[in-house]
């Protein structure tokens, strides 16, 4: 009986022992790969024909702008965010239709989500007014933008954002919210589904436009991503959002001439999958 006793207290006490070192071994796996290396990682997820671009600063933060059709978003930031990683500190949405905004609903009930950043005056639509109450029931701050606004991530690393409505622009359902890091010397411009008319008026308001990469506005489409527009932003590398074979027949054909003479390489998530750029 004693000698049971006895060996039932060693097996107790190898097994304590094994999953004591198992969860030291554990510790020191994340201690060596979960520091923050220091560098700025941009993902253009490919979510279909949608928009959504997930930021990883390097002081740790993550951003995501839109949120893409569906839920494909989350296979995304599962991929390309540690699985312990459950932090977004903000969501920027650039406007309110569906290709942008579907999948942060689930974002936002996975994910311990900080801070919504979306156009004030935003149209009444019914995932518009989805996404404003599942971000309230999950306490995301709300951040309406009616102007611009300046986030800052450590030194020398900034995303500033403008509500295009500020430049008296006409009423657009594409009129977006455009985003623009400059992390570590290089700068990154997203500009949302932006027509033509936001594009003269970013022009004429001299807002700093000029960018190492830049997202083609509207999935690639001729309307938007003008010859004026890309000469100023003067990118070295084009990243299309664009599902394939998608019904709207984007990117644009004229559009993609327009890039190849200005000999600016362009990079497809339809193509390519997710489109990944690592800058120090
Ligand atoms: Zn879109």
């Amino acid at each position: 009986m004693k000698k049971n006793r006895q060996k039932l207290f060693n097996i107790i006490r190898k097994t304590a022992l094994a999953l004591a070192a198992l969860f030291g071994l554990i510790l020191l796996i994340f201690a060596i790969f979960g520091r923050p290396n220091h560098e700025l990682e941009l993902i253009f997820l490919d979510v279909g024909q949608g928009d959504s671009t997930l930021i990883k600063t390097p002081d740790g933060k993550t951003i995501l702008i839109d949120g893409g059709p569906d839920n494909k978003v989350l296979r995304g930031l599962g991929k390309n965010l540690p699985f312990y990683k459950r932090r977004i500190n903000f969501i920027i949405l650039s406007h309110y239709h569906d290709d942008h905004i579907t999948g942060l609903i689930e974002v936002i009930k996975r994910y311990r989500v900080g801070t919504l950043i979306y156009q004030s005056k935003t149209p009444d639509s019914l995932l518009m007014a989805d996404l404003l109450k599942i971000a309230s029931q999950y306490n995301v701050e709300l951040k309406p933008l009616a102007g611009q606004a300046d986030l800052s991530f450590g030194i020398g690393c900034d995303l500033n954002l403008l509500n295009p409505d500020i430049l008296g622009i006409k009423k657009d359902p594409n009129n977006s919210l455009v985003s623009r890091l400059d992390c570590g010397g290089q700068k990154f411009l997203l500009a949302g589904d932006n027509p033509a008319a936001a594009e003269k008026a970013l022009l004429a308001s001299g807002w700093p436009l000029e960018a190492d990469v830049f997202k083609a506005s509207h999935h690639g489409s001729n309307t938007s991503n003008g010859a004026e527009f890309l000469e100023k932003i003067n990118p070295r590398l084009i990243v299309i959002s664009v599902g394939a074979d998608n019904r709207f027949g984007h990117p644009g054909s004229f559009f993609l001439e327009r890039a190849t003479a200005l000999n600016i390489p362009i990079k497809r998530t339809d193509i390519e999958g997710d489109v990944k750029i690592f800058a120090k």
